[in-house]
Order: structure tokens, then C-alpha cells, then sequence
């Protein structure tokens, strides 16, 4: 809190504003006592804020279900359903998913436009598209983009994603604020699947994960002290291109033996087998971070939960403070279907640091 004196009033009021909605949204039914507690504000400070977010139909007051039923009568706040809404896209190499959510990410709609061929401006088009779809009807509060990596969140460009269709350095953010004039916000996929993680799944219990991506190749995502670990220069960290054969076949990244080319989940043994050279790679990764946990987010439901335990097990022989710490292994609780829903976890975050307004 040492920055806190830079802060003028207006920052502080957002930051705190914030704060409020991510209790209020991350737990289902929170009292105003605990809101106090958990944001470290005054009573006070908490009525004012919680008073305004009544006002604005932003949360309800609802009684505490379970205690309705013991006669006793604790008000607990909750999200409304009258709160503005968040459009999600995910971008991947064949396909655009979109879903209108509400900020618990729960879906309201959702579709999905598939392609074999693309060019930047057939991306934008069916972009655009499926995101008039999407806010037809609702207030918008912002769009949070999610895309195949590199990407440049800072600036909120994609890139130069290998075989995307010589797709190349696409404005994409600014694109999309020029055409709806609400706050848009891109990020790699993955950092997008393991914010959701964070807000609402199994990532709620760990503030140093790590979420593995598997699609054809290998993603990552890294939170590190509950904040999306990135680059220095602003854009996703990378794991598909890490060479475990310097003499293996060359990858389209141009190096030889690029960990990505190795993942072959086609039968049993190739899955082992991959899991087996992931594990060792994992590791290293893992002596460098030490994580609580890895969180594994499948596209093609290739993994038992035997390949997960052995995944733990190895994965936990392999690290060197492996008499110290037992990082977990577990699935993701957020299934393929829910990317572009995840995506909007990227206007959430924005909300919940105070940096734009519910
Ligand atoms: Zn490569």
C-alpha cells in the first residue's frame, strides 16, 4: 500500500468500488460485514458503496436461503440480474466463439462461427458479426477478446499466430473500441481460461498456479501471487516453442525440437509417452516457479484422472524442493465450451482493479 499517497480521490473511490464488486460477484450472497472484512474498508465506506450499487441496479438484497428456512433473517447481496453485461470472443485458428455473460460469467447466449480459410478482414467481419449478435438487447459494460498467441495485450494486438493464414499484427482491440465505443480488452487465451479459473474455479484456492493448455499444441498461463504472470515487453508467455531436442525436426517457429511437435495424444502409448516428456519439461518450470498447482485445461478430452495422478506423482518426484512441496495436479473446471465465456473474465478483471466502471 506504499503507492497509496499517488492515489487521488476519484482512484481510490475506483479501486475500492472495485474491490466491493469482485466480493460481491466471486461469492454467491455476501454480507455487508463481510464485505467490510474481506475489502479491509469501513462500515461505512462499505454502506455508501453497496448503497450506490443498489441505486443502480447493479446488486439485489435478497435473504440468506438457508436461514429463511431456520426463521432467522441475514440480508446477504448479491449480483442483480439487471447489471450490465460482458461479451466474450475467443479466437482460434479455425473458429470464433462468442457468449453474452453476465458477470458471474454465467452464459446468456453463445454461438460459434467455424472457418477453414481467413483473412484479417474476414476475422473482423465475422468479429463484428458475432458480436452485434451477442449485445442485441443488453447493456454492455465491455468486450474481453481471447486469441491464439503471440498476442500484445498491452496494445491489444494479435500477433503473428503460426498457421492463422499469414495473419498478421491485427489491431484488434482498437478495432473493436473505434466500432462499439465501449472499453474492449485482449489477452492470450490461456491467461483469459486461468483469470476465469481464478474469479470462480479451482484457481480461488491457489495464488500460485499454473494453467497448462492442451489443443493440438501446448499452452500456458502463469499466476503468480494471484496476478497473471507476463513478458516484459506486454505479451503472452510462451510454452509450445520450448526446444526439448536440439536436433529434433524443424518447427514452423523456425528452432528444432520445439516441445509443442511432441504432443500426440492419437492412442494410449503416445499419450504416455507425451505426458512422460511434458512432466520432465513441467518440472523444470516448476523449479523455477514452484507453484501450488497445475491446472490442466484439455480441448479434446484426451486425459483419465490415471494421466492427471500420474502426472502429480511424476511431477512431484521430479522437482527439486520435492521434500518441501507437493504441487497438486488438477482438471480444469471450466470445459472447451466455456472459452468464450472465459474471455470476458478480461473486462472483469478490469472492473474488479477499478480501471473501468460498472
Ligand atoms: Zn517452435
Amino acid at each position: 500500500m506504499e503507492n497509496i499517497k499517488g492515489y487521488n480521490s476519484t482512484l481510490l473511490r475506483m479501486k475500492n468500488r472495485g474491490q466491493v464488486f469482485k466480493e460481491l460477484v466471486t461469492n454467491n450472497g455476501v454480507l455487508r460485514t463481510e464485505l467490510a472484512e474481506r475489502c479491509g474498508l469501513s462500515k461505512m465506506a462499505i454502506s455508501y458503496i453497496v448503497n450506490e450499487f443498489l441505486e443502480k441496479d447493479i446488486a439485489v438484497e435478497t435473504v440468506k436461503n438457508e436461514e429463511q428456512r431456520l426463521g432467522r433473517k441475514s440480508v446477504v447481496l448479491r449480483l442483480s440480474p439487471g447489471a450490465k453485461k460482458i461479451i466474450g470472443l475467443g479466437i482460434q485458428r479455425n473458429s470464433i466463439s462468442a457468449a453474452l455473460c453476465d458477470c458471474q460469467l454465467n452464459i446468456i447466449r453463445a454461438n460459434t462461427v467455424q472457418f477453414t480459410e481467413c483473412d484479417t478482414d474476414f476475422l473482423i467481419e465475422k468479429a463484428f458479426a458475432l458480436a452485434d449478435e451477442m449485445m442485441e438487447g443488453h447493456q454492455i459494460l465491455g468486450i474481453g477478446i481471447g486469441s491464439i498467441g503471440p498476442v500484445n495485450f498491452e496494445k491489444g494486438i494479435i500477433l503473428n499466430p503460426p498457421n492463422f493464414y499469414g495473419i498478421k499484427d491485427v489491431p484488434i482491440a482498437e478495432l473493436f473500441r473505434q466500432h462499439y465505443g465501449l472499453p474492449v480488452f485482449l489477452d492470450y487465451h490461456y491467461n483469459c481460461a486461468a483469470r476465469a479459473e481464478k474469479y470462480f474455479g479451482i484457481g480461488r484456492d491457489y495464488k500460485n498456479f499454473i494453467l497448462l493448455g492442451l489443443r493440438e499444441g501446448l499452452g500456458i498461463a502463469i499466476v503468480v501471487d494471484g496476478k497473471i504472470f507476463t513478458r516484459m515487453v506486454g505479451a503472452s508467455s510462451e510454452l509450445g516453442h520450448v526446444t526439448v531436442d536440439i536436433n529434433g525436426p524443424e518447427c514452423v517457429c523456425k528452432k528444432r525440437g520445439c516441445l509443442g511437435n511432441y504432443m500426440d495424444f492419437s492412442s494410449s502409448d503416445a499419450t504416455w509417452k507425451t505426458l512422460e516428456i511434458l512432466c520432465t519439461v513441467l518440472s523444470g518450470i516448476c523449479d523455477l516457479l514452484l507453484p501450488q498447482a497445475v491446472i490442466v485445461r484439455e480441448e479434446q478430452s484426451c486425459l483419465g484422472n490415471e494421466h492427471l495422478e500420474w502426472m502429480e506423482e511424476t511431477l512431484n518426484q521430479k522437482i527439486q524442493a520435492r521434500d518441501y512441496q507437493h504441487i497438486k495436479v488438477l482438471r480444469s473446471y471450466r470445459s472447451k465450451e466455456l472459452e468464450a465465456s472465459g474471455c470476458a473474465a478480461n473486462v472483469l478483471g478490469r472492473v474488479f482493479s477499478g480501471e473501468i466502471e460498472i
